[in-house]
């Protein structure tokens, strides 16, 4: 009988074995293999749970000892896993019939078991590992019954171990496969993103917005929405990711993961079935944006993994944060270095920025005048940064409504929009010939000159606009694939004039000067 725990790292970790000894010695446990704080912690709150659980503790000296020892070990979740190898040592569970069991749960000093972050990467790993049993707090059972296969306990309190497994089974437990079986649409169907019930249809009057939007979710680019206060910004950001598609099973089971580490997935809750909208506040720290802390957490930009990170005024976020979304916007993925390493986690979200023109935020607004110099409207984008305002291939104007506008009907609603977003989502998919679709956002070069064919009229079209906007190498394939995905929404496979004409009307802000469109539309 063997017994892990699982230490997690970022977004990878390690499987630990949990081994213990009892000897004839001086009374009192120990712990070796390169424990954490926390993990020290241990064995006084092991002590005392197995105490308060009508076991007795071992009056030997108690050798704890955790494999592989060159990884640190992080967090609170290998409570359990102790507990149940000192049970085991000292003849009082008898777990001889498993051979192997991994064991994730946080003691109270009276012997609750409690939920940890993390559960769901813990369970993958020990299923590729071929770990058949598994035990968890009650309250983690839901999340880790997501995972196929093997058999699950799910424990509230040690003294539940009383009886050994056998004991627990009639009880509390079920049987992962059952569940991942018989109700696996519902606990997969979860969501708790109220961000997707918000329409469309509630932004009246800014159907040029919506188009923009709507091509926006179809190739998930990134999209900048530029207005006074009070234009809708806001309300368009937040009702974007009514237009995204679901996500599939392994990208679910890729964004829960995330989730699952930040301690995000509560209690009874599993998968998450939608694609994740995040808008951080702009007062939010560099650990909560970026990811890192005591226990190396992700941050926002991990948990809009696979969708959506709003950042609402972006311009009043602090400029050291904005330049390090540069990483993830990049690479789609983000490092946080610290004394004992560097962790990474996946970071591939859609980005979508909305900002006041300037400070005053007047500025272009058709009946109020903007109080603000060239020199502070310069500083505002500068704010920003041109390097992320180039990885934006959507800009969007918004200007506040007449009255009459406000008051009659929405125009488009998410649902009109959704359908053509759906058939752009099915082509790309059909192009990646794999089930998930390479974004067009996020095609390769190689793919660009082989999707992405212009015939003679577009190409003279297109080397026209890039002279005269002077766009980047990066811009101009941008306006390619906005383009691209213009097509995939009418669902033609070649890329007409019109396609092109409105992709560089999107990378553009009507109006803009000079000096805004060195920063906002790059070159
Ligand atoms: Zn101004």
């Amino acid at each position: 009988m063997k017994i892990y725990s699982y230490s997690a790292e970022g977004f990878t970790g390690t499987l630990v074995s949990v081994e213990v000894d009892t000897r004839r010695g001086l009374p009192g446990p120990d712990i070796v293999g390169l424990p954490g704080g926390a993990v020290r912690e241990a064995r006084d709150r092991v002590r005392a749970a197995v105490r308060n659980s009508g076991f007795v503790y071992p009056v030997d000296r108690v050798l704890i000892s955790l494999a592989p020892a060159g990884v640190k070990k992080h967090g609170s979740g290998f409570d359990l896993a102790i507990a149940t190898a000192i049970l085991a040592a000292s003849s009082q569970i008898d777990l001889t019939s498993y051979e192997e069991i991994l064991a994730l749960g946080e003691l109270e000093l009276c012997g609750r078991v409690r939920p940890i972050p993390g559960v769901l990467p813990a369970v993958i790993a020990g299923r590729r590992r071929a770990i058949r049993n598994t035990l968890v707090a009650q309250a983690n059972m839901a999340e880790a019954a997501a995972v196929r296969g093997g058999t699950l306990y799910a424990v509230s309190h040690l003294r539940e171990l009383g009886g050994g497994f056998a004991g627990i089974r009639a009880g509390t437990t079920r049987r992962m496969r059952a569940i991942g079986d018989s109700c696996g649409a519902q606990t997969y169907g979860h969501s708790r993103n109220d961000a997707h019930h918000w329409d469309l249809g509630r932004l009246k009057g800014q159907e040029r917005a919506k188009r923009a939007l709507q091509i926006a979710a179809a190739g998930r680019h990134n999209v900048l929405l530029v207005g006074p206060p009070g234009s809708g910004k806001t309300l368009a950001g937040r009702c974007f990711p009514s237009l995204l598609p679901p996500l599939d099973r392994d990208a679910s089971l890729e964004v829960s993961q995330i989730h699952s580490l930040a301690g995000q997935i509560g209690a009874g809750q599993s998968l998450l079935r939608t694609p994740p909208f995040r808008a951080p506040h702009h007062s939010a720290s560099r650990e909560g944006i970026l990811g890192g802390g005591r226990h190396i957490r992700p941050g926002e930009v991990s948990l809009a993994h696979l969708g959506v990170l709003f950042l609402d005024e972006a311009a009043l976020f602090r400029k050291s944060l904005l330049q390090g979304l540069r990483e993830p916007v990049q690479d789609h993925r983000v490092s946080i270095a610290r004394a004992d390493g560097t962790f990474w986690f996946p970071a591939d979200f859609q980005l979508v920025l909305a900002t006041n023109p300037c400070p005053c935020g007047n500025y272009g607004h058709p009946t109020r005048e903007c109080l603000c110099s060239e020199v502070e409207r310069h500083r505002y984008w500068a704010r920003v940064g041109s390097a992320l305002l180039d990885r934006i291939d959507i800009r969007v104007p918004m200007v506040p409504l007449e009255a009459e506008t406000v008051l009659g009907s929405g125009g488009f609603s998410t649902a009109e929009l959704r359908g053509p977003v759906l058939q752009a989502v099915a082509m790309q998919r059909q192009r990646s010939r794999s089930p998930l679709p390479r974004w067009n956002a996020r095609m390769e070069p190689g793919d660009v000159e082989r999707y992405c064919v212009l015939d003679a009229t577009c190409r003279a079209v297109f080397g026209q606009a890039v002279a005269s906007l002077s766009l980047s190498t990066r811009a101009s394939y941008a306006v390619l694939l906005v383009a691209r995905t213009i097509a995939d929404l009418a669902g033609r496979q070649q890329i007409g004039e019109m396609d092109l004409l409105e992709a560089v009307a999107h990378r553009r802000l009507a109006g803009a000067e000079e000096e805004e469109r060195r920063f906002i539309i790059g070159n």
